[in-house]
């Protein structure tokens, strides 16, 4: 035993690390087991390190890592999901079933996606024997030809991406609807590329054909022209054409769904525990978290624990997209399940455990996880810290995200940026394109820690919330030279007080009308907050600031008024401004001084 404060040499490590695999979440008992090691050997070391704990708590991943290396193992970490699916590989095949396709309809808006998922859904309803109240969980089932299929009425790209984003691939079949009248448009495209992207076949559905306008073949050509060569065309695509609104083909498309995803051999063992995806969650007051799931594989059953996501539970209840009470729920069958401790998000993966203990745990140290993400990210970059970032010496480099309303605004505001001092700071510009600050703009000061920089723009509503929620800074400006100076002050910690700004109101401009000795006034309506006489205002165009001043005039009536609430009209002048149009949005402000912080410290 060495003596307290005596040198020890580190053991010498005898050999390349031994390479282990654990889960995430895993206790001091469990590393032990792995690394075929004493637990009071590990909970020593645990000890030298200051961390007190006992064998079954869940170690920090970095922690236990360092303790591995210090015993001369090398961990690689796994989630619990994909630690399962070692375990089952390494159990050798199992009893593969036939099970019933999952189908996502796509679409340009308006084509008809929605028509489509009820007039299937009607066909069913007729067949169903309890008369035909159907729940909206977010999928259902279709028996056809002794068949089922399941379709998810999220329809949406937007579901699609997301679920896809996160890892989970759900649909067998995408139905590609199509209306014959207006042919292939902007988000049937999107759609197209998500589908392929994901490697999903698709069926594409014409539909509308009962309008006069309706062109089958325009849409075949111009779907062509995309590389999706349907059947008569020569190619592989399967075709149907519909009527959703007139109840036309839908048993076609059904049989097509079939032929299409027989192709591909869809199979899951039904007697395995059940794994799958949550499509949607929610808290209902009377029912506590509610979820739906698409089972992939295996059956779930009730009183079965599980992890859904960060959130664990145990099957309390389950029922059917008709509402109907169930007790099992075999592969591809979307139910809604009662039992959940919490509310996880659509695309989370679902998991039942053998253990309840073990759904407990890996809960646990999720949430952890998540608590400790959501505080890295109020530590998000700011101007207002960049000296002090400097000075620590934690940053070298500064990301931004540059939007402004023309090519030679860009173009200006890199070359000046580019002139700046980079003996500190380097700036690097990871997006610089025209138009409003959106919501993808955010997303990628996220995950850089950018600092976002609006010229002549604005950021669109969803941009703007979501930044505030992840603590995103957006700089505003109308000319150049302030950005420029803006962050040279940042650079050298003397940022001037940030002049911040408070939203007033928000007016649509309806219609325009020429008023004698005045000029053109806005027929408008305050659909947010109030409008004031004299505020300073801007005027948008697109989300692009085409003026700023102030409401010279502002009236009611004949009346001139001092200010016009939400939900009211009014007529509004702009200060030496004569060409606002109608769909124009006029926002008012005002401009309040807010210390810097580091500053005033
Ligand atoms: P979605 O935006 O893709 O969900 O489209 P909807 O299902 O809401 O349909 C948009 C409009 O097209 C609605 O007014 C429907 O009544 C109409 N519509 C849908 N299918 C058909 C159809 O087969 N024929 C005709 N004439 N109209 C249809
Ligand atoms: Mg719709």
């Amino acid at each position: 035993m060495a003596e307290p404060g005596a040198k020890v040499a580190p053991p010498k490590p005898a050999g390349p690390p031994r390479e282990i695999t654990v889960t995430e979440g895993v206790t001091v008992r469990e590393l032990s087991e792995k690394m075929e090691i004493k637990t009071n050997d590990v909970l020593k070391k645990l000890l030298m390190r200051g961390v007190v704990t006992t064998v079954n708590r869940p170690l920090d991943l970095e922690v236990a890592r360092q303790i591995a290396l210090e015993f001369n193992h090398a961990i690689t970490v796994v989630s619990y999901e994909e630690s399962e699916v070692i375990e089952e590989r390494k159990a050798g095949s199992s009893q593969k079933l036939p099970r019933s396709p999952v189908v996502t309809v796509m679409g340009h808006v308006d084509h008809g996606k929605t028509s489509l998922l009820d007039a299937i859904r009607e066909t069913r309803v007729v067949d169903l024997e309890h008369g035909g109240i159907t729940q909206h969980i977010g999928a259902y089932s279709v028996a056809f030809k002794n068949r089922t299929i399941t379709f998810l009425d999220t329809p949406g790209h937007e579901a699609f991406t997301l679920m896809r984003a996160r890892g989970a691939r759900v649909t067998d079949v995408v139905i590609l609807v199509v209306a014959a009248d207006d042919g292939v448009m902007p988000q049937t495209i999107e759609a197209i590329d998500h589908a392929r992207a994901a490697g999903v076949p698709i069926v594409v559905a014409i539909n509308k054909i009962d309008k006069p306008e309706a062109n089958v073949d325009r849409v075949k050509k111009q779907l062509a022209d995309r590389d999706l060569l349907v059947e008569d065309w020569g190619g592989q695509v399967v075709c149907v054409l519909l009527s959703a609104k007139q109840k036309q083909g839908i048993s076609d498309l059904l049989e097509m769904i079939l032929l299409v995803a027989d192709m591909q051999d869809l199979r899951a063992d039904p007697s395995i525990p059940a794994s799958g995806t949550v499509l949607e969650a929610r808290l209902d007051r009377s029912r506590g978290p509610v979820a739906t799931v698409l089972v992939r594989d295996g059956t779930l059953r009730i009183s079965d624990a599980f992890i859904a996501g960060a959130v664990s539970g145990k099957v309390r209840a389950m029922f059917d997209d008709a509402g109907e009470k169930i007790e099992v729920a075999g592969p591809s069958a979307a139910v809604e399940v009662l039992g959940l401790q919490g509310v996880p998000q659509a695309g989370d993966i679902f998991k039942v455990l053998a253990e309840e203990w073990k759904a407990r745990q890996i809960g646990a140290f999720r949430q952890q996880k998540i608590r400790e993400d959501s505080l890295q990210r109020t530590s998000r970059m700011t101007l207002n810290q960049l000296f002090e970032k400097i000075q620590e010496g934690t940053i070298r480099e500064l990301p931004l995200v540059l939007k402004a309303d023309v090519q030679g605004s860009l173009e200006a505001l890199n070359q000046m940026l580019g002139d700046l001092p980079t003996e500190k700071i380097k700036l690097r510009v990871i997006r610089s394109s025209t138009g409003a600050i959106s919501e993808s703009d955010v997303l990628l000061a996220t995950t850089t820690n950018a600092i976002v920089i609006g010229f002549n723009v604005r950021p669109e509503r969803k941009a703007a919330e979501l930044a505030e929620k992840e603590n995103v800074d957006i700089r505003l400006h109308t000319v150049v030279y302030d950005v420029t100076s803006e962050i040279r002050a940042a650079m050298v910690g003397l940022l001037e007080p940030t002049i911040k700004e408070v939203f007033v109101g928000r007016a649509e401009v309806r219609d325009t009308f020429s008023v004698p000795k005045f000029g053109i006034v806005a027929g408008c309506m305050v659909t947010e907050g109030r409008m004031t006489r004299n505020a300073q205002v801007r005027l948008l165009r697109d989300n692009v600031v085409v003026y700023s001043g102030r409401a010279a005039s502002l009236r009611r009536f004949k009346d001139d008024v001092n200010e016009v609430k939400s939900g009211f009209e009014c007529g509004i002048g702009l200060e030496k401004y004569n060409d606002v149009k109608p769909g124009d949005i006029i926002e008012a402000y005002k401009t309040e001084k807010v210390a810097n912080k580091e500053l005033s410290a």
